[in-house]
C-alpha cells in the first residue's frame, strides 16, 4: 500500500480529514490521496490536474487542500515598446517635466489565456504602436487601500473621531508602519455615515501588491484609533477600500496603480495596417466605448481591458479577483490633424487625420514581489518582463509592470476597435478563435 493510499483509507475510516494531510505525509503525498479521494467519489479522471511542475511545499502559502494544477495555456506578446520620455520631449534640455515612466524599452509580455484570437490581436496593435514609435505610460498616482469600519453611538462621537484621525495622523503613521520595513502610510480618508465611521488607509506599497501588508499595518494603526477615540472597530475590512467588488470609489480616487498609456498613430498606418480610418476608429470608440457604456450604466468605459488585465494577471501570478477593479479603464480615441496638414485637410472631417489613442486603468493592483509572483511559472513570466522581485528604487518594478500592462491594454484596445470599425471583428474569431 502506498502512502497516498494509507492516507485515502484514514480520510475514509474519518480518522483525517481533507486539510490535515500535509501534517502526516509530504505534500505531493497529500494531493496524490486527495485526488484518488476526489476520482472515487466524482468518476472524474485527474490524470492532468495531477501533472504539475513546481514543488507542493513552494504552493503552500498560495493554496489549501492541493489537488494539483490549473494549468492556463500561455503564450507571449510583443514587444511591447514603451517610449522613455513623452512626446515633444527632445530629452535635450533635461528638464524632466516630461521624464519617463517605470517602463522603458522593449518588452515581452506572456499571457495566460483560453480566448482563442486574444494574443494575435493584441499583437497586432502592438505592431501598430511599434510602427508608430512606441507608446508612453506613466503611473499616475499609487496606493494600496484598506478601510476598516467603526461603531459610534452618533454624529457627535463621528465627528469626535474624525477630528481625532486628521489631527494625529503621525500616530497612526508610527503604528502602521511598526508592522512593515516597505511600506509607507501616505494617508488616511474619513467617511461617516449616520453612526459608522469608515478610515480609509492609502500606503505606498514599493513593488508589493500590498493587500496583505496594508491590513497588517491598518490592524495596527486601528488599535490607536480605538485607544483615542470612542470608536469601536467592527472589520478591519468596511468596503470603502474596496476590494475585488466594482466600485466607484476606486474608478474615482484610484486603487493600487492609476495608469495611463497613450499613443499617436500616424492616419498612413491606420490605413495601411489597420485598413480603416481614425476617423472611424474614434467613431467607434465614441458611440461604443463612451455612449454605449454610459448607457448600459457601466463602471468601465473600455473595449475588452478586461481581457488583456485578466491574461497578465494569472501569467504574471497577481490576485486575479483584483480584474474586477484592474480592467476599470477608459479608453479615448480622437482624430488629431495629421502632423503637416491644415485643418481641412487633416482634420476630422475628411477622415484622413491621425489618431490619438489612450487608455487608462484607474485601479490596477500588481505587485512583483508576494503573493502569487513567488510561484514558479509566474516569476518565470515576470523574469521574461524583466521585473522579477523588487526593484531599484523599491516600487519601480510594479510601477514598470504596471505601465507595461497598460500598453497592451491599449494594443488591445487599438486592435478590437479597428476591426469593429472595419468590419473584420466576426471574421478574425472565425479565423483564429475556433
Ligand atoms: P505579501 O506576500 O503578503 O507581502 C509582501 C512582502 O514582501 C511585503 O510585506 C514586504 O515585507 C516584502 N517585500 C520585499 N521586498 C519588497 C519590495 N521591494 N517592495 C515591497 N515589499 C517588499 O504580499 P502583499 O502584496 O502584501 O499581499 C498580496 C497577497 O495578499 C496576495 O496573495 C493576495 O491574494 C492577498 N490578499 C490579501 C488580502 C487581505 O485582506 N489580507 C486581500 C486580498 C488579497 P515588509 O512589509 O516586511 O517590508
Amino acid at each position: 500500500m502506498t502512502d497516498a493510499d494509507a492516507l485515502v483509507d484514514r480520510v475514509r475510516d474519518g480518522e483525517l480529514r481533507l486539510h490535515e494531510l500535509e501534517e502526516h505525509a509530504d505534500h505531493d503525498t497529500a494531493a496524490t490521496a486527495r485526488r484518488r479521494l476526489l476520482e472515487d467519489e466524482t468518476d472524474a479522471g485527474l490524470e492532468t490536474v495531477g501533472d504539475y511542475a513546481f514543488d507542493a511545499v513552494e504552493a503552500e502559502s498560495a493554496i489549501e487542500n492541493m489537488i494539483g494544477a490549473a494549468q492556463v495555456p500561455m503564450g507571449v506578446v510583443g514587444p511591447v515598446v514603451v517610449n522613455d520620455g513623452g512626446r515633444g520631449d527632445d530629452g535635450a534640455d533635461g528638464d524632466d517635466a516630461n521624464a519617463g515612466g517605470a517602463a522603458s524599452g522593449e518588452y515581452y509580455l506572456p499571457l495566460a489565456t483560453t480566448e482563442g484570437a486574444l494574443l494575435a490581436s493584441v499583437n497586432r496593435g502592438l505592431s501598430v504602436i511599434r510602427s508608430a514609435g512606441g507608446a508612453d505610460a506613466r503611473v499616475t498616482k499609487s496606493g494600496m487601500t484598506r478601510a476598516p469600519v467603526f461603531r459610534v453611538q452618533g454624529v457627535a462621537e463621528a465627528a469626535e473621531t474624525v477630528e481625532w484621525v486628521e489631527s494625529n495622523l503621525e500616530s497612526l503613521r508610527e503604528a502602521a508602519e511598526e508592522t512593515t520595513s516597505h511600506g509607507e502610510l501616505l494617508g488616511v480618508e474619513p467617511y461617516v455615515v449616520g453612526d459608522s465611521v469608515y478610515l480609509r488607509f492609502a500606503y505606498d506599497t514599493k513593488d508589493a501588491m500590498g493587500m496583505n501588508m496594508a491590513t497588517i499595518a491598518t490592524g495596527k494603526a486601528c488599535e490607536v484609533v480605538e485607544s483615542e477615540t470612542p470608536a469601536d472597530l467592527v472589520a478591519l475590512s468596511g468596503n470603502l477600500c474596496s476590494d475585488k467588488k466594482p466600485a466607484a470609489i476606486n474608478a474615482v480616487e484610484g486603487r493600487g496603480r492609476s495608469v495611463t498609456a497613450d499613443v499617436m498613430i500616424p492616419g498612413e498606418i491606420v490605413e495601411e495596417r489597420l485598413h480603416t480610418t481614425a476617423a472611424a476608429i474614434a467613431e467607434a470608440n465614441t458611440r461604443k466605448n463612451l455612449i454605449g457604456s454610459a448607457k448600459a450604466g457601466s463602471l468601465g468605459f473600455n473595449a475588452h481591458a478586461a481581457n488583456v488585465v485578466g491574461a497578465a494577471f494569472l501569467a504574471t501570478g497577481q490576485d486575479e479577483a483584483q480584474v474586477v477593479e484592474g480592467a476599470n479603464a477608459i479608453t479615448t480615441m480622437d482624430v488629431r490633424p495629421r502632423d503637416g496638414a491644415g485643418d481641412d485637410e487633416g482634420g476630422a472631417e475628411s477622415g484622413s487625420g491621425d489618431l490619438y489613442a489612450s487608455v487608462s486603468l484607474a485601479s490596477l493592483e500588481v505587485g512583483t514581489v508576494g503573493g502569487g509572483t513567488k510561484l514558479p511559472t509566474q516569476s518565470e513570466a515576470l523574469e521574461v518582463l524583466g521585473l522579477r522581485g523588487g526593484g531599484d528604487p523599491a516600487g519601480s518594478n510594479a510601477d514598470a509592470l504596471a505601465e507595461v500592462i497598460a500598453v497592451g491594454a491599449l494594443a488591445g484596445e487599438l486592435s478590437l476597435l479597428a476591426a469593429l470599425a472595419s468590419r473584420h471583428l466576426a471574421s478574425a474569431h472565425e479565423d483564429l478563435g475556433r
